[in-house]
């Protein structure tokens, strides 16, 4: 399967000035091929993309939720496309600012304000793709607890004191400086591999 990555921003100015951003998030991208496949036995090709949306959402018209999800179904449903955004969903059940859907994913890419950039966006941004990510590949594999049990997971990271899964840059578990933070996919793993759900 196919899993695109689109990196949005309001126009090509606003591109150009993010491009430590965009630089991160392709890297991110490849990233996410290798632990699909080692947290969730997925085997997806990955592609990445920027698009622009026009200042005031000309190309997609309001810019929320339903834009991506539009784009997402102009583009092919047969595909899963995953929103980097720099605008937030207006719904979503999540406990982070991502929404997911068949085949669908999309996070509010927090922009760095100074120090370390790489830094906040595995903290902030990484985390955030690898909860959306593990809903849909859960779903995908029958999983039936996909929404509440990666809640489970995300609440005791936030309330817990566990620490997210570090990765380094290339793509293998790390206890120096990690380049991608993720999920703690432990429980998953366990349990897709006896069967699949
Ligand atoms: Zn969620």
């Amino acid at each position: 399967m196919l899993l695109h990555f689109i990196f949005t921003a309001a126009d090509s100015t606003e591109l150009a000035a993010r491009g430590v951003e965009v630089e991160y998030a392709g890297r991110m991208a490849r990233f996410f091929a290798d632990w699909a496949g080692e947290a969730f036995a997925a085997d997806l090709r990955v592609r990445f993309d920027e698009m622009t949306t026009g200042r005031r959402g000309a190309l997609l018209g309001r810019l929320d939720t339903h834009s991506a999800v539009a784009d997402h179904r102009a583009r092919g449903e047969g595909d899963y496309h995953f929103y980097l955004c720099h605008f937030r969903p207006t719904w979503t059940d999540c406990t982070c600012e991502g929404y997911h859907a068949e085949n669908f994913g999309m996070v509010y890419w927090q922009r760095p304000r100074g120090g370390d950039a790489a830094a906040f966006m595995a903290e902030r941004n990484c985390t955030a793709v690898s909860h959306e990510i593990a809903h849909e590949l859960l779903r995908q594999a029958g999983y039936g607890r996909f929404v509440q049990d990666v809640h489970d997971v995300w609440m005791r990271h936030f309330h817990a004191g566990l620490p997210f899964e570090q990765y380094g840059g290339d793509h293998s578990r790390t206890e120096g400086r990690p380049d991608f933070l993720t999920i703690d996919a432990s429980s998953f793993r366990g349990r897709l591999g006896a069967g699949r759900g």
